[in-house]
């Protein structure tokens, strides 16, 4: 967490030191739109190693000439700086390039509204014009599109973000250099599209951005979600994370591109949720025993979306904690006493047997009950 208010004490103390000072990026721009802000970063002509003589620092991007500076309580990025060196693979600058100038380091800033600065008496300065166009609520490239999504082509997605967080427009040249650079983002590690993307699908403007993604093309790049993208767009209320991608990994036949870095646990319940999605629209006690309440859950939620089916919130959970049986482990025969009634060793006979009397605790056949089960093993083993 950190604020405007402490962040000037930071300006303060560097300025004290003979340093130049500003806060800059988001802060700024969501200050002057009476937004609430996020975290404040500072830009300053003092070395990483000269910061660290003067606050409590935390080496956290020294690489990229950033220390993490704790002051009363709040914590904030300081950043020498910096010029941009050669964007080779539209992923990292090759190198950091420390600059003398401000003027030099907020024209590396990606889009004009993000590169105002603010001083210790609170005073915005702007160099990029992005005073105008927050006013006339413009997502606008600092200099020109094509040479600054070139350098680095996630700039492109950031702009849908900045739309879904914002609701401005992306400005015309803008938005034509990203449908004609889109095949660029291929080369953008994906970890990196992946926190853009989440952080676009939060935004309370997501439709607006869909609709730009739709536009240019960009939802063709981006593996799988090119025809859920395009149905969510004529939805009304929109989705949130999770339905998000199980709806658009659903309508990709259920398939979730191997491209994606979701962490295995996301991947995972994104695979089963979109197969569960396609495979049933009512949900029975098998399929809640088998997935669970929460798979169940987002799986119908997304087949709502989908107009395929009513929203069974109240009957999957009535369902669920109706249910019989729900693990194994319940059954009123335990593992120990099927070998000793049988005699037979411990194999995959057991937990054949074991899910032939959960399926039929399940569909009624059978009641889980101690004597039921050993008359039931007794008649099936041979
Ligand atoms: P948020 O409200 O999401 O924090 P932000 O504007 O602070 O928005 P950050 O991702 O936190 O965005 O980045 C901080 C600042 O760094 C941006 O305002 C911008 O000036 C600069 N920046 C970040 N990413 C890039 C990039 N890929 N290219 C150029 N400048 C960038
Ligand atoms: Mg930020």
């Amino acid at each position: 967490m950190s604020t405007i208010k402490t962040a000037k004490g930071v300006l303060y103390e560097l300025k004290k030191q003979g340093y130049e000072a500003y806060i800059v990026g988001g802060a700024v721009r969501d200050y002057k739109l009476r937004m609430p802000i996020n975290d404040v970063d500072v830009t300053t002509n003092a070395k990483p190693f000269q910061v660290s003589k003067i606050f409590r620092t935390i080496p956290t991007g020294i690489k990229y000439g950033t220390v993490t500076v704790k002051f009363k309580d709040e914590q904030f990025e300081v950043t020498t700086y910096r010029i941009d060196g050669e964007y080779k693979d539209d992923r990292h600058p090759d190198q950091v390039v420390y600059s003398e100038s401000v003027i030099e380091d907020v024209k590396r800033r990606d889009f004009t509204i993000n590169g105002l600065l603010m001083n210790e008496k609170q005073e915005v300065i702007d160099h990029v014009e992005g005073l105008k166009d927050l006013q006339d609520k413009l997502i606008r490239t600092i200099g020109d599109p094509y040479q600054r999504f070139n350098e680095d082509a996630l700039r492109m997605l950031r702009a849908f973000y900045f739309q879904s967080k914002l609701g401005f427009q992306i400005e015309k040249e803008t938005r034509d250099a990203i449908e004609a650079l889109r095949d660029k983002l291929k080369n953008v590690a994906m970890e990196r599209i992946v926190n853009e993307l989440i952080k676009t699908i939060q935004g309370v403007h997501l439709k607006k951005a869909l609709k730009s993604m739709v536009t240019t093309k960009v939802h063709e790049v981006l593996p799988g979600l090119k025809k859920g993208i395009e149905h969510i767009l004529e939805m009304e209320e929109m989705p949130y994370v999770d339905p998000f991608f199980v709806l658009c990994f659903a309508l990709n036949d259920g398939v979730v591109p191997q491209a994606w870095t979701f962490s295995n646990k996301h991947r995972h319940r994104y695979q089963q949720a979109a197969e569960l999605a396609n495979m049933t629209t009512t949900f029975d006690a098998i399929h809640l025993y088998t997935y669970g309440i929460d798979l169940c859950t987002l799986a119908n939620k997304v087949n709502y979306m989908l107009g395929r089916s009513k929203n069974l919130k109240d009957y999957i959970e009535k369902t669920y904690h109706s249910l019989p049986i729900q693990s194994e482990l319940d059954l009123k025969l335990r593992a120990t006493e099927m070998i000793e009634i049988t005699g037979k060793k411990a194999g995959a006979w057991l937990k054949d047997i074991q899910q032939e009397m959960v399926l039929k605790i399940l569909r009624k056949e059978l009641k889980n009950d101690k004597d039921v089960l050993k008359t039931y093993l007794i008649e099936h083993i041979k």
